[in-house]
């Protein structure tokens, strides 16, 4: 095979087809349900728990099944003190809503526990930068072409709802390593750089298909902790375009993880060159496998191996409610 110049093999579509998830730290599961499902109108998904670690939640929001490319995901670890910001890290996650939302967006944000940070115009698009309650940094994105259909079951109107994401935003020090993976093997197109913010594109995801990269090269290094981003997850259509990308990763020296089965997608993972985690996770099989769509987020739902324990891990999770 050859490797065309902006890493498409052969002119085929590229194996990653944009994000498939965020997952973030937070400090306190009742207010992150809150300001995700009732202030920003996500639809919550899944209430189950870290795989890792069961005795801590793993929270997902999303769209109304929680479509690879709108599923924002925590970790509430209660108490968790606060990261910091810095370099090797997705310092901002961005959100879609349509044109004109902005304005509605700066008010229910500010009056609902969280924060309007500043707001601007990059690459053509306007945007809102904020914060959660954790102080994890988000942008609210103008993108007048979004056709995904928003969740509905908050109080907000389709003209001002979330559709998904946009994309991310890196801080690197560096960008050149990760801008040579996207450009290469993950199959992005580099679409321009104003100043020291360069902006990479899926060119087959219809939507969440931005990378951006913000260089900091005097940075310090982030620190993990409640509001900042645990890793991102970036979409492949199946097991097989995983295991193709998989071995492309491990051919080009990148140390990947085996398969990990996450019950509802099947995930690799790999620290990428500028220090920002990387995961690789599948479309199939959905957050429909043990709920159906109408239940989707209302019980506390186990992976095989936790379920022996259900008593144990429900004792020490604290009670959460959507209100
Ligand atoms: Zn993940």
């Amino acid at each position: 095979m050859t490797q065309t110049s902006n890493g498409h093999v052969n002119g085929e579509t590229p194996l990653v087809k944009g994000l498939h998830h965020v997952t973030a730290i937070a400090s306190d599961p009742q207010a992150n349900l809150d300001f995700y499902a009732k202030t920003l109108g996500l639809r919550f998904v899944k209430k189950t728990v870290n795989f890792d670690d069961p005795g801590t939640y793993h929270l997902y929001f999303g769209d109304a099944v929680g479509h690879p490319g709108t599923v924002m995901t925590f970790f509430p670890w209660l108490g968790m003190p606060r990261g910091e910001g810095g370099i090797g890290e997705v310092g901002v996650t961005q959100f879609a809503v349509p044109e004109g939302s902005l304005d509605f967006w700066k008010h229910r944000i500010d009056t609902s526990g969280g924060r309007v940070l500043t707001e601007g115009v990059g690459f053509g698009e306007r945007h809102v930068l904020a914060e959660d309650p954790d102080g994890l940094t988000f942008a609210l994105a103008e993108r007048p072409t979004d056709g995904r259909e928003p969740w509905l079951g908050a109080d907000i109107n389709a003209d001002a709802a979330v559709r998904g994401f946009n994309g991310v935003t890196l801080t690197l020090a560096d960008k050149t390593g990760t801008a040579e993976l996207l450009t290469g093997l993950m199959g992005y197109d580099h679409i321009g750089t104003q100043g020291r913010l360069s902006r990479y594109r899926a060119p087959h995801a219809a939507d969440a298909g931005i990378v951006d990269i913000i260089e900091d090269p005097a940075g310090r290094h982030a620190h993990q902790g409640a509001g900042r981003v645990h890793h991102v997850a970036f979409n492949v259509d199946d097991r097989a375009a995983q295991r193709e990308l998989r071995d492309q990763l491990t051919a080009a020296g990148f140390n990947v993880t085996p398969v990990i089965d996450r019950n509802y997608f099947w995930a690799i993972y790999f620290r990428s060159p500028g220090g920002v985690l990387f995961e690789v996770s599948t479309n199939e099989p959905g957050f429909t496998v043990d709920e159906t769509e109408e239940e989707l987020g209302t019980h506390l739902k186990l992976p095989p191996q936790h379920e022996r324990i259900r008593g144990k891990i429900e004792s020490v999770l604290p009670a959460i409610a959507l209100s």
